[in-house]
C-alpha cells in the first residue's frame, strides 16, 4: 500500500528525502514539479507542500531535505509544464504548506491552466 498513487498526481514515488535517494532518482539539470509530504496511518501519501523548478529539481530537492520525510517528482522536458503541473496540483489538494498561489517565472508570461491567473 505504500507505493499506492493518489489519483492524479501523475508523480513518481514517494521516496525518502533524503540526499542518497535524490542522487539515484532524479537527472542532473532537468526541470520538474514536485509534492513534499508524508505516510499517513493508512499507508497513503499525505501532500503538505507542491512546487516546480524551471531548471534543475535536483537542487531545488536537496534544499528541502529535513522540511519533509517523502517527496513525489516528475521531470518535464519544459519548464512551463513544471509550472502548469504545480498551478494543478496547487488546486487539486491544496497542501498546508502553500499558503500564496505558486507565481510565474520572472520573465514570462505563463498562466495556470486551473485560474487563468
Ligand atoms: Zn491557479
Amino acid at each position: 500500500m505504500t507505493q499506492q498513487e493518489l489519483p492524479g498526481t501523475g508523480l513518481r514515488g514517494p521516496f525518502d528525502l533524503v540526499a542518497d535517494t535524490i542522487e539515484e532518482e532524479l537527472v542532473e539539470n532537468c526541470p520538474g514539479a514536485y509534492a513534499l509530504g508524508f505516510i499517513d496511518n493508512f499507508g497513503r501519501f499525505s501532500i503538505t507542500f507542491v512546487g516546480s523548478a524551471g531548471e534543475d529539481l535536483k537542487s531545488i530537492l536537496k534544499d528541502r531535505i529535513g522540511t519533509a520525510s517523502q517527496f513525489k517528482f516528475r521531470h518535464f522536458a519544459q519548464p512551463q509544464q513544471a509550472f502548469e503541473k504545480e498551478c494543478e496540483m496547487f488546486h487539486q489538494f491544496m497542501p498546508v504548506g502553500n499558503f500564496l498561489h505558486p507565481g510565474r517565472p520572472t520573465g514570462t508570461d505563463w498562466t495556470c491552466p486551473r485560474c487563468r491567473r
